[in-house]
């Protein structure tokens, strides 16, 4: 069971105190607080935990403190909807909303290889006015010859140049726990010049104890890829453990399925799963074009495929977009025959703007049926 508190309430007052007590006692049952930073508001909640089958809501609905009562499904406790019952209220990192209803580009290396790369990307991201960029120091890959990203060797300079061009927020892959404490001790040692959204990949989607370890830390945001070839309720239980770790700024990312039923498109893009992962979870959502279609085919209409899925993902509602760029593909250690050139990043924004301006068009028609 879930008590979601009026906006204003402070946790701390005697009335929410009142209130726990009355929930813990009920025989086997404990309560859990948390308060969610919205993008445009705070939410605090108390999580009621145990044997809360039998409880009734009224008594909890007569505190003055107390919005609603929403009884939660066994399923995804912490980040589902509950059948509409709570909202998804986002969250704010570094000075940037990110929620079901902004819409963030994030673009940049898959793997940084060196520092006028770097540099060269950030200027180019800042010089569009964006402040989120894609940046992977650890890379997981399919070969152990393959070039297995520089590691925390490169952190203080891809924090630097991140603080220096304003770029907030930059997303960067860990596959271990250890990952997560070098890019926290980089940060601080950088005067926090930049924010890191910790990324799930798709290999680690099921890798519990890394999924426990950025959960139990609540500094740093994460960004959890759909594990490739399981299901999607198989993934949103994965992400679950994010949440039940205490950390609430998850977002959950489309990449695309694992089966030859997707050729010649690297994978099968599941863009269409977009407003089903809104519906069924608080988490706003992400795709991943470069990671889905893994080319840089052309459609004989002018487009290429990376921005035809692209626009798939923002139609259909997603609210940031991760994509590979580089402003030398050919000498990329990872993924440069997906990446898109930095004289391609105007048409891609602006493409971006077109189809998002169509989907606000498309909400603004749904309510007037309202
Ligand atoms: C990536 O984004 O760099 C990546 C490896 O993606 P995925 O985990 O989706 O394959
Ligand atoms: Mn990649």
């Amino acid at each position: 069971m879930i008590i979601v508190l009026k906006a204003d309430t402070e946790a701390s007052s005697p009335e929410v105190r009142r209130l726990i007590a009355q929930a813990e006692s009920y025989p086997d049952v404990h309560t859990e607080l948390h308060r969610i930073q919205g993008a445009t508001r705070s939410v605090t909640e108390v999580y009621l935990l145990g044997h809360t089958g039998v409880i009734p809501t009224e008594p909890f609905e007569e505190h003055a403190c107390v919005e609603k009562v929403v009884r939660v499904t066994e399923k995804y406790r912490a980040i589902g909807r509950h059948a509409g019952g709570v909202d998804a209220v986002g969250f704010e990192y570094n000075g940037v909303r990110i929620s079901q209803e902004t819409l963030h580009v994030v673009p940049g290396l898959c793997a940084v290889d060196n520092r006028e790369n770097v540099d060269q990307m950030f200027a180019a991201l800042a010089g569009h006015g964006l402040q989120t960029a894609r940046a992977g120091a650890y890379k997981p890959r399919t070969s152990p010859y393959d070039f297995q990203g520089l590691g925390q060797e490169c952190l203080p300079w891809v924090f630097e140049r991140a603080g220096h061009h304003g770029i907030r927020i930059v997303a960067m892959e860990v596959t271990h726990e250890a990952h997560v404490e070098q890019i926290q001790r980089a940060l601080e040692a950088s005067g926090n010049a930049t924010g890191v959204l910790l990324q799930i990949g798709t290999r680690n989607a099921q890798n519990f104890e890394l999924l426990k370890a950025v959960g139990q830390q609540t500094e740093l945001p994460v960004l959890f890829k759909r594990g490739m070839g399981i299901t999607l309720e198989e993934s949103i239980n994965a992400c679950e453990y994010v949440a039940s770790g205490g950390n609430r700024r998850i977002i959950f990312c489309l990449r695309g399925m694992k089966t030859n039923l997707g050729d010649p498109h690297r994978n099968f893009v599941d863009f269409s799963h977009v407003p089903v992962v809104k519906r069924l979870t608080r988490l706003p959502v992400c795709v991943d074009p470069s990671h889905s279609v893994g080319s840089r085919a052309l459609a004989p209409d002018g487009l290429m495929d990376v921005y035809h899925v692209t626009a798939q993902g923002i139609i259909a509602g997603a609210n940031l977009v991760l994509v590979d760029f580089h402003p030398h593909p050919e000498e990329a250690l990872c993924d440069g025959p997906q990446a898109l050139l930095m004289e391609e990043l105007p048409h891609f924004l602006e493409d971006v703007a077109i189809v998002r301006r169509a989907y606000e068009d498309r909400l603004a028609r749904a309510k007037q049926d309202d």
